[in-house]
């Protein structure tokens, strides 16, 4: 069914023009901001396709709110985000693949999947945080 497909389109280019992971919140202002009528929860419908069909990466904040990025690399990876500006910086995690395939195995699982993102302060943030006087 190709329901709400400019509206999808519109989601999807938004989200490209963002660096790091955003709430569906956050990308449905920035929306309104540039003049779209779209809706918020057209914006989450369409944030949840992205997601499902592989063209965009979710993931939980730790607050639980539900992040999205369009992202430059296809396939399993992980990801390092600032949480105070949302930076991101994509990363390869040999040593978590290894691991997670060893315990999963120790268990007698199979066909295991994880996902794995570290949460952190960049450095431009930790400087700036440490000079935050107030
Ligand atoms: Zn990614
Ligand atoms: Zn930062
Ligand atoms: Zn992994």
């Amino acid at each position: 069914m190709k329901r709400n497909t400019w509206q999808r389109e519109a989601v999807r280019e938004a989200l490209d023009g963002t660096d790091g992971f955003i709430s569906a919140q956050a990308l449905h202002s920035s929306l309104h901001a540039t003049g779209s009528p779209i809706g918020l929860a057209t914006v989450y419908r369409a944030l949840g396709d992205l997601a499902t069909s592989g063209e965009a990466d979710s993931l939980q904040s730790p607050d639980g709110e539900a992040l999205y990025r369009a992202c430059s690399t296809t396939g399993h990876h992980h990801h390092l985000i600032c949480r105070n500006c949302g930076r991101t910086v994509e990363i390869e995690a040999d040593e978590v693949e290894a691991w997670a395939h060893r315990v999963a195995g120790e268990h007698g699982f199979t066909r295991a999947a994880h996902v794995v993102d570290v949460f952190g302060l960049c450095a431009d943030c930790t400087v700036l945080l440490a000079n935050d006087t107030r």
